[in-house]
Formats: structure tokens, sequence, C-alpha cells
């Protein structure tokens, strides 16, 4: 089957209802009928769940479905995508080991790089993302894992996964790859190498700005290696938000093609604004790495990102006159969406750590809706004016 369509027919085994959608488990443990049964559960002999930190159905349906979409063989769901990040390296790296990461990457991400890994002796470097050629020479000989964003957030740069993935196949290192801007029915890092493909759940998977959830995908033994971790530390998704999320994979492929159609769209009728001095949109010509987008992706996805020439009081006024669209701090929302990242999400980054993500003061990120895209280029084209 079709990976979209594994999306929609994977399923718990029905329950003696027969009921048609997976319904929730919102337990926290299971049980057994005899002392042997239980004996076999505790000693990996059997699927049987255990409590619902190690796994539950809903959460297990979710994570075989991402699986399926990014043609990985197996998946652990966590509480937000915070959380698979984290996971990712504390599962993997130790004190003395090298992480080599592209300088544009989530805000948060920054911090647990910056701040919380050198806690435990793991060295952390950057590579700019538009600079493919500086990457190898930065590889020490103590790096153990690639990290990267593409399209990277909020500067839309794009990385040549198959460049990256025969880099780190060459360096026998890790590569990990947060796959959420893009989505799974858009790119899958997998097929150029990937060991590991995060989500931030809470964005296009859930699609409609419901639940947080995060997810980590790859091969068997290095997701078990990641359960095992996570079973003992505790960052496990709710079944609650297991079910939504479940649910939303079902209409993610259809969404993601009107959120890229109507981005798309939109990007044209913006492109040279005289507000504007640069705009950024994977499927634009104009885009520097626009043969590399057309290669690994297969839409633009749903963001788009400009710069406004009058700086930080433009940006300011650009939120201030919109009239749909909604400030908030998320992205990948049936609504959309417009961020002002210098006071927003990378508003704890110091100003040389803005600046070395790209990040200038008129940078404007929108993640565009499903609204009608007349609206949504109305809206941003009557706030424009203000600018
Ligand atoms: C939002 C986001 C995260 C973090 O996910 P949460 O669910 O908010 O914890 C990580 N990476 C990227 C690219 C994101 O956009």
């Amino acid at each position: 089957m079709n990976p979209i369509t594994k999306a929609i027919r994977i399923q718990t085994e029905r329950t003696i209802e027969m009921e048609h959608s997976t319904p929730m488990f919102l337990t926290s443990s299971f049980c057994y009928d005899t002392a042997e049964d239980m004996r076999a559960a505790f000693a990996d002999e059997t699927d049987a769940n255990i409590y619902s930190r190690f796994s539950n159905p809903n959460v297990t349906e979710f994570t075989d479905k991402m699986a399926a979409l990014e043609g990985a063989e197996a998946g652990y769901a966590t509480a937000s995508g915070m959380s698979a990040v984290f996971a990712s390296f504390m599962t993997f790296l130790k004190t003395g080991d090298h992480l080599l990461s592209c300088s544009s990457v989530f805000g948060s991400t920054v911090t647990v790089l910056n701040k919380y890994l050198p806690k435990f002796g793991i060295e952390v470097s950057y590579v700019a993302a538009d600079k493919p050629e500086e990457w190898e020479a930065a590889i020490r000989p103590n790096t153990k894992m690639i990290y990267l964003e593409t399209p990277t957030n909020p500067g839309l740069d794009i990385i040549d996964l198959a460049f990256v993935g025969q880099l780190a196949k060459k360096h026998h290192l890790l590569l990990n790859v947060d796959n959420c801007f893009a989505s799974p029915v858009c790119q899958t890092p997998i097929e150029y190498g990937a060991d590991l493909v995060i989500h931030s759940a809470t964005k296009w998977l859930d699609g409609q700005g419901r639940v947080l959830g995060g997810v980590v995908v790859g091969k068997k033994e290095l997701i078990h290696e990641l359960y095992l971790f996570c079973r003992s530390t505790g960052p496990a998704l709710s079944p609650f938000n297991a079910w939504v999320l479940s649910k939303s994979l079902e209409t993610l492929d259809v969404r993601m093609e009107r959120h890229a159609g109507n981005a798309l769209h939109i990007a044209k009728a913006l492109e040279g604004h005289e507000k504007i001095n640069w705009l950024k949109y994977p499927f634009l010509h104009s885009h520097p790495q626009h043969a590399i987008a057309i290669k690994q992706m297969k839409n633009g996805g749903g963001l788009i990102s400009f710069n406004l020439k009058g700086g930080l009081e433009s940006g300011r006024n650009f939120l201030n006159n919109l009239k749909m669209l909604s400030l908030t701090a998320n992205l990948g929302d049936t609504r959309s969406i417009a961020s002002h990242p210098a006071s927003t999400t990378h508003a704890k980054l110091s100003e040389a750590e803005r600046q070395a993500v790209n990040i200038t003061p008129g940078l404007i990120r929108i993640s565009i809706g499903l609204e009608h895209v007349d609206d949504i280029l109305q809206d941003i084209l009557q706030a424009l004016e203000s600018c």
C-alpha cells in the first residue's frame, strides 16, 4: 500500500465493539490474566502493553503511521517536538562527543545545543546551511552526529539531503533531520540516508493547532535505544494527543497540497512588492536553492518568509495591521499565522546569535493556512500598505 493509504488504514486492532474509528485508550496501565502473561510482557517476549509511559495503543497507531509516511522501520512518539529533539541527543551522544548542526535551527533547539548539551560535555559547532562546501572541514575526530533542518527555520534555506547523506555515510556519522517544516508527504529524508527523522507533531501533523506532540522515526535498533531512554525518563505522548494526531494524519496529504498551493500563489503575488527587499519560498525560481528544493521536495511547503525594508518598525506595523492572520507562536495550522521571529521565537537569543542564523529585524514568517487564498493575500497586501 502507498504510505498515504497506510496513514489512513493503519489501525489498532478493533475491540469487541467492532468500532470503525479507533477509540481512545485513556488508561495508565494494562492487565494480564496470569502471572506468566505478566512475566512474558515484562521480559519483552510479547508486544503486550505494560504501562502508558512505555507504550499505548493510540500512541503506537500514530507512530506506525508516521514510520510508514517517512519510510522508516520504527518510531517513538513524545510529548512535544522538543522532547523528541532532546531524546535524540541524549540517547545517542555522550560526554566527549561532538555534534555538527546547521546554523539555522528552531529557537528552543538552539537553546538546547548552546546551553544544555555543553553541561554534559557534548561539543556543538555550526555550519551555514547555505555553505555546503564548509561542512566536511567542520567534521572533527569526535563528531558523532549531524543535525539539520530543511527548510530551515525561519530563513527557509534548503540543504541538499543527498549531499549530507553521503557525507554522513562517508564519516560514519548519525544523520538526524528535523523534518517538521516540510512534513513527510513533502519530503522523506530517510531516502537520502538520514538515520533519524524528527517531527514536532504540533505543527503540520496536527494541522489544527490543538495538541502538542513529537515523534522520532528511524531504523529499528536506533528507535529501540531511544525507546529505552524515553521509557525511563518519561516524555511520553498522551493517548488523547496521540488519538488526535493519528486522525490528523488521515488528511495530511490533502491538507499539505492545499497549504502548498496557497503558499506558492501568495509567494508569486508578493514577490517584488515595493515594501519587501526579499521573499523566500522554496518553489520560486528566485530561491537560492530552488534546484535542490525541486529535487527533494514534492511541493514547496506552507511557509513563506520575507524581509520588510523598514526593519523592526515596519515589522511591528505589519503585525498590528493584519485583520485576519493570527499573531500566535505556532505554525502549520488551518489558520494563517504571521510571526516576527526577532521578537518571538528567537527573542531569547542574543543579537549575535540571531545574526548568525540570519534573523533580521524586518523578517516576517507566514504559515499559510487553508482559508481562501484570496482572503489570505488580501490581508497581507493591506497590512503591507502600512509598512
Ligand atoms: C515547533 C518546532 C519544534 C519544537 O516542537 P514543539 O512541539 O513545540 O516542542 C522543533 N523543530 C521545529 C522545526 C519546530 O518548528
